[in-house]
């Protein structure tokens, strides 16, 4: 492809032709507002921050959307271009409910950010007297404030990207707003609670529906034992809230920040993503051995249990039985934890710590029988560190609690998509073919829509697929229905990239989401802690060798069943 050349704000450059402005300025280190623009999710113009002047062109033009031509001239801050944002500004908190003091996004909010930039006067146009529109309370993971939103569409873009299209415009003119279809609840609606709406949104109109209340009423109560555990990719991200840079990983300090919130024990998810690899692995075994319903497809993402459930009950037989790592933890706790310690099960508070919106809501599905007391994302966390007054920086590394502290990297991975995979593979190969060595599988590693490969263990061929972000999952089970893909064993991260792009992970600014690749950054962390670790294979970690020898016995035994597996049910909405 030709490069073109031109001047943006007198600074020569050139990019490939059909490069846009935007992205052209970037090359510049020239930063253009934005607020509707959200890169490899939203690019429609609507919003008009981006506009500048650009030689050829009649009037002011969207930059995210306009592409470049040779010898063009732009400039990005003429006082027509500065004025121009600022009314757009200034129209936008007319119709925003401006709760900033207690906003949960106060100080990590796109529209603040800009209206304190360009100095503007949030009631230079009157307010619209008609900002008292009710809350959506109704899901017990994203709550929706209408007089919060600005009318980006980044959300409807999101969801749209995951297949769902649970939001979208209603209305025309002044009046148009974002959401279900008929004015439904979102509980009601089709959505999956993957929460990548909250994070595509620059302002404080979704968010997760907190309830950290609940965790500090059972830390201060006496009567309860608190226990958290948290999540493989939570230590990937929690840094982020405070200022680290993306990818680093904090789990020691985020081990040692728990701890100081409380009375508390702090255990590691890693364990149960060991135990849910034994489990899978071991059905998956069984399955080919038998005859059983293939391919199989994980089951330890809430957001594509639900999407089954909801858009493809036909293929509910396909989903592993396994629980998802939060579940089984809390299966683990109320049942082999609470014998072993002389606890009785409700003096016992589970709390999960998860990068995940969907999560929320899988703890209360009456078929996980309350296991799991309470689940916080990553977000509510930083935020009870925050409350806590803890230095989050000078903590030092601590190390989780016995017994359920040490887990192999195959259980680190998980959070990454292609990490169930991988961690299945190492283990389904050993058991297989004790003679087979590998334990790294780069082909279902990194971020491309779908992954597949084909492994030959102990003279079987294994043909395997990994996809994260719902779309592509879909067009994977259009595939396995219409006969044109053929495999044994699916990954599905409802996710995309998986959980290190989780619904509850840290909302980032702009600035940081068009400009890094988040999903890769926060991989790479899980990936060098596999690799440092001395223990590589779930079915080797001390701590799964002892719960099987304690309590369950053998993989998919019958005691294995009753806690560690559930059920799955049609759920046909309109
Ligand atoms: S939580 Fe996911 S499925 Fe639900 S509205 Fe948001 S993006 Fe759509
Ligand atoms: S809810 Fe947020 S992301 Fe969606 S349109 Fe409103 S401001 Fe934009
Ligand atoms: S990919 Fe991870 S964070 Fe996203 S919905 Fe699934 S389990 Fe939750």
């Amino acid at each position: 492809m030709a490069n073109v050349n031109l001047k943006i704000n007198n600074i020569p450059v050139s990019v490939p032709e059909g490069t846009t402005i935007l992205e052209a300025a970037r090359l510049a280190h020239v930063t253009i507002p934005t607020l509707c623009y959200l890169k490899d999710v939203n690019c429609v113009g609507s919003c008009r921050m981006c506009l500048v002047e650009a030689t050829g062109a009649r009037g002011l033009v969207a930059a995210c959307v306009y592409p470049v031509a040779e010898g063009m001239e732009v400039k990005t801050n003429t006082e027509k271009c500065k004025k121009s944002r600022k009314m757009t500004l200034e129209l936008l908190l007319s119709k925003h409910k401006k709760e900033c003091l207690a906003c949960e996004r106060a100080g990590n909010c796109e529209l603040q950010r800009l209206s304190t930039e360009y100095n503007c006067d949030p009631q230079y146009f009157e307010t619209d007297p008609n900002l008292d529109h009710p809350i959506d309370f109704s899901a017990p993971y994203v709550v929706r404030d209408r007089d919060k939103c600005i009318n980006c569409t980044r959300c409807v873009a999101a969801c749209n990207k995951q297949h769902v299209g649970a939001i979208g415009p209603i209305g025309r003119g002044y009046s148009a707003h974002i959401g279900s279809a008929f004015g439904m609840d979102l509980m009601a609606s089709v959505c999956v609670g993957c929460g990548q709406c909250i994070v595509a949104c620059p302002v404080g109109a979704l968010r997760e529906r907190t309830t950290v209340d609940d965790v500090w009423a059972a830390i201060a109560d006496p009567s309860k034992k608190v226990v958290f555990f948290t999540a493989p990719s939570v230590r990937a991200t929690l840094g982020e809230a405070f200022g680290l840079p993306v990818g680093t990983n904090v789990e020691g300090k985020m081990v040692a920040a728990i701890r100081r919130l409380g009375d508390v024990e702090v255990f590691n998810m890693d364990i149960t993503a060991d135990l849910t690899i034994l489990e899978e692995a071991n059905e998956l075994i069984a399955r080919i051995q038998n005859g059983g319903t293939l391919p199989m497809f994980t089951s330890c993402c809430p957001g594509w249990v639900k999407y089954v459930e909801q858009k493809h009950p036909e293929m509910i037989p396909h989903l592993s039985t396994c629980k998802s790592p939060q579940e089984m933890f809390g299966g683990l706790l109320k049942t082999y934890y609470c014998e072993k310690n002389g606890i009785d099960p409700k003096d016992l508070y589970v709390v999960s710590v998860i990068p995940c919106t969907a999560k929320k809501y899988e703890c209360t599905r009456p078929e996980m029988n309350g296991e799991v007391d309470n689940a916080i994302t990553t977000r509510e966390l930083a935020r009870m560190i925050k409350t806590a007054g803890i230095d989050f920086a000078d903590l030092p590394d601590e190390k989780f609690d016995d017994p359920f502290a040490t887990c192999s990297g195959g259980g680190t991975i998980f959070g990454a998509t292609g990490g169930v995979m991988e961690a299945a593979l190492r283990v389904a190969a050993k058991t297989l073919d004790g003679e087979f060595e590998v334990v790294d599988f780069p082909e279902v590693r990194g971020t491309a829509p779908i992954k597949e490969a084909t492994y030959k263990v102990a003279g079987k061929e294994i043909r395997v697929a990994v996809a994260s972000g719902l779309m592509n999952a879909e067009e994977i089970i259009k595939g396995v229905q219409d006969g044109s893909r053929r495999y044994d064993f699916i990954e599905i991260m409802a996710c995309p990239g998986g959980c290190v792009n989780g619904g509850g992970q840290p909302t980032l600014p702009d600035s940081i989401r068009n400009t890094v690749n988040l999903k890769d950054l926060r991989a790479a962390a899980l990936y060098t802690s596999d690799k440092e670790n001395s223990i590589r294979l779930s079915s080797e970690s001390p701590v799964i060798e002892t719960i099987y020898k304690e309590y369950f016995g053998a993989p998919n035994s019958e005691k294995a069943h009753e806690v560690l597996h559930t059920h799955y049910h049609a759920d046909k909405r309109i």
